[in-house]
């Protein structure tokens, strides 16, 4: 997509500070951090949102939790807990329209959500 910020950083035309790489996703540093540990995973694959995630995605959301699993141990939050985020639409405050989980940690989480 070539306004989509998101797939920029995967082709390396914008800058990110990258934690993670594979064939299928790339994790990288929010912007604007909202915690402690604050990253952002992205499938490379240009999806708009969970409501256009289809079928043969699935596999591919599996594997972004498995790889946010991964850097919640590296990066020592497994244990005390973390969240992951999926905003979606308008109403949720999704503001970049390429599927992201966001994984926060490292600090008490408030609940609900603001
Ligand atoms: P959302 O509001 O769920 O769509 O989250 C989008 C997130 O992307 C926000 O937390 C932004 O701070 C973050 N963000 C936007 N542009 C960049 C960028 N170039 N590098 C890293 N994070 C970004």
């Amino acid at each position: 997509m070539d306004d989509c910020i998101f797939c920029k950083i995967v082709s390396r035309e914008s800058s990110a500070d990258i934690v993670y790489e594979d064939d299928d996703s790339i994790a990288f540093k929010d912007i604007n951090e909202q915690a402690p540990i604050h990253i952002l995973l992205i499938p490379k694959k240009h999806i708009r949102s969970v409501v256009e995630i289809e079928e043969e995605d699935l596999q591919l959301i599996g594997h972004l939790v498995s790889v946010a699993n991964k850097i919640a141990d590296q990066t020592g939050i497994s244990e005390k807990g973390f969240r992951l985020v999926l905003n979606t639409g308008l109403e949720s405050g999704q503001s970049v329209w390429h599927i992201h989980i966001h994984l926060l940690g490292g600090r008490k989480m408030a609940w609900p959500p603001g």
